[in-house]
């Protein structure tokens, strides 16, 4: 059944089709809402019904109590069950050049690390396309089949992008990587996609939290923060199973060598690295002496051991959808971080080919 869906303070209504999430109605209709993850995981979509009912999307774990009782949910879950009106965080018209689809050329592939490819993307000569350091791209395969990566290249290197991909067994997308790409080969990618950017209007210092390849867009925001000067304090907190995981230690190693606002933290969660020896044969050199004295155990809990307090802070985390929802509540519950101070993209697993691929 049809139902109608008005924005508080705005002048913009759609039609809502009660089967679809209130994002989707939107996305449907045009109007682009802050949104990541689409799962009810990130938090980037809540927002506050005002009149009307929905069904799903009370965002348990992502939402507080009091959020939850003043009317807010997940609009990525959330369905309409009657006419709705709706504050939103922001809502605008798609703007058809904010993405472009390119058929992006494979430069170079790196295998980082057992289970880590790095992926460089050339674009087409003369093309470049602006992102934010956080964001995210779309890349189909030719049979169709959509997957998300972060781009880990700083945004003021826009002719191309740099992808780290994890190796999932038996994956659609990471088989491809593994089995068929190879320099030279083309593949379709739109860009860019997410709320994952650093909010500028403060300078309380951040929590970079990544676990595995969530480093990839951690990367980009600390190299766009080199980039353009900022000096804003940033700690780094780098979660892995086993030291060949953190498959580029040596880079934040060295960025907390040079800038004094930077500090890096390696955390293991089976085992520490013999100091200046690495653990498994598999991580030589610089690598190994950048995670000599790493710490042990789940990354969210280095944080909650270094700090008394978050309420200063921001916090961007990336990677595992459970190491964001523990962080998340352990952080807001157990350390007084507001909740709007939480910002993250989860890598959560395959969505379907035909809800994401949309080329402006
Ligand atoms: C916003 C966003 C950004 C992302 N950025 C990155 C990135 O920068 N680097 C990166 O490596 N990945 C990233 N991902 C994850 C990525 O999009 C794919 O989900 C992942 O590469 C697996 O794709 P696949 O086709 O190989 O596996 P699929 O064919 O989708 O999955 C095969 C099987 O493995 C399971 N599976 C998939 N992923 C995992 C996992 N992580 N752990 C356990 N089981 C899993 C699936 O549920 C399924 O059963 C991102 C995801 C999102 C939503």
């Amino acid at each position: 059944m049809a139902h109608t869906i008005q924005i508080a303070d705005h002048d913009i209504a759609f039609a809502a089709d009660e089967n679809r999430s209130v994002l989707d109605n939107a996305l449907a209709a045009g109007y682009d809402i802050p949104y990541s993850c689409r799962s009810g995981i990130c938090g980037s979509c809540r927002g506050k019904v005002i009149a009307g009912e929905v069904r799903g999307g009370s965002g348990v774990g992502v939402l507080g109590d009091e959020e939850r009782r003043e009317g807010h949910v997940l609009l990525c879950q959330a369905q309409a069950c009657s006419d709705l009106t709706l504050a939103v965080r922001d809502i605008e018209k798609r703007n058809p050049d904010a993405t472009k689809s390119i058929k992006a050329k494979v430069h170079k592939l790196t295998r980082a690390a057992p289970d880590v490819t790095i992926v460089n993307l050339r674009f087409p000569a003369g093309t470049k396309v602006r992102f934010k350091a956080g964001q995210y791209l779309h890349a189909r395969l030719e049979d169709g089949t959509v997957r998300h990566y972060s781009m880990a290249n700083p945004p003021q290197q826009n002719d191309g992008v740099e992808l780290h991909i994890r190796h999932v067994a038996g994956g659609r997308f990471t088989a491809h990587l593994a089995g068929e790409m190879q320099v030279g080969h083309l593949l379709d990618v739109t860009l860019p996609f997410g709320d994952f950017t650093v909010r500028d209007a403060t300078d309380k210092p951040m929590i970079l939290l990544a676990s595995g390849t969530g480093f990839a867009p951690v990367k980009s925001i600390v190299e766009d923060a080199i980039k353009r000067k900022t000096t804003r304090p940033m700690t780094l907190y780098w979660g892995a199973r086993k030291a060949a995981d953190v498959y580029l230690a040596d880079l934040p190693a060295k960025w907390a060598q040079k800038y004094p606002w930077f500090s890096f933290v390696p955390v293991l969660s089976e085992g520490a690295v013999p100091s200046g020896d690495a653990a498994d044969g598999e991580t030589a050199g610089d690598a190994a002496s950048a995670l000599a004295g790493c710490r042990t155990g789940f990354v969210h809990q280095a944080v909650l051991d270094d700090h008394a307090s978050l309420a200063g802070h921001e916090v961007y985390a990336c990677g595992s959808p459970a190491m964001i929802q523990a962080a998340r509540q352990a952080f807001v519950d157990e350390r007084g971080l507001p909740r709007d101070a939480f910002f993250c993209d989860a890598f959560v697993p395959a969505v379907m080919p035909d809800e994401v691929f949309t080329p402006a």
